[in-house]
């Protein structure tokens, strides 16, 4: 049976972390779908077009990964799709918590479904898309935390 994995999140923007994460997770599933959750109650700073082109321009060509969208909960998108596995990132002890009980009710809710974390690369722990959006809000460059040659 194919291992598939989803990897959520919202890309708003996609970073370097978010890359280093799935490349590095890849050689475990047969297939990772990189998935945007639409949160109909967080309105994003990037459109979602604009989000999907990011991800199609780095990953589209890419064999074993696939990119694709949702609303509602990423548990029921994992099911639809088949997908026995949640990839999540973890930077902090922040990140740990909130992740922690995410992933504890998904498992009550749905214990065939197991969530896999990866602790962030080093070079990417302080990298977050909402610091990015303060510093393209003020007209800053934020070109060493964005994937190569993504045109924001
Ligand atoms: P969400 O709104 O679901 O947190 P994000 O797009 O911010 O979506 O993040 C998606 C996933 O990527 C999360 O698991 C998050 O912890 C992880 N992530 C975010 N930034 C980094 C980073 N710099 N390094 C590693 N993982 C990261």
């Amino acid at each position: 049976m194919d291992r598939i994995a989803v990897f959520p999140g919202s890309f708003d923007p996609i970073t370097r972390g978010h890359v280093s994460i799935i490349r590095r997770a890849l050689p475990l599933f047969d297939k990772m779908i990189v998935a945007i959750g639409e949160n109909g109650e967080k309105k994003s700073f990037f459109p979602l077009e604009r989000r999907m082109e990011w991800l199609n321009h780095i990953f589209g060509h890419e064999p074993g990964i696939v990119i694709s969208t949702y609303s509602g909960m990423t548990i029921d998108f994992c099911r639809r799709e088949k997908a026995k596995f949640i990839l999540r990132g973890l930077r902090t002890s922040a990140d740990f918590e909130f992740e922690r009980s995410i992933g504890q009710m998904n498992k009550l809710m749905h214990p065939e479904i197991e969530t896999v974390f990866f602790l962030c690369a080093p070079e990417f722990a302080s990298v977050s898309s909402s610091i990015v959006r303060d510093i393209i809000r003020n007209g800053g460059d934020v070109k060493q935390f964005v994937p190569e040659g993504l045109i924001i």
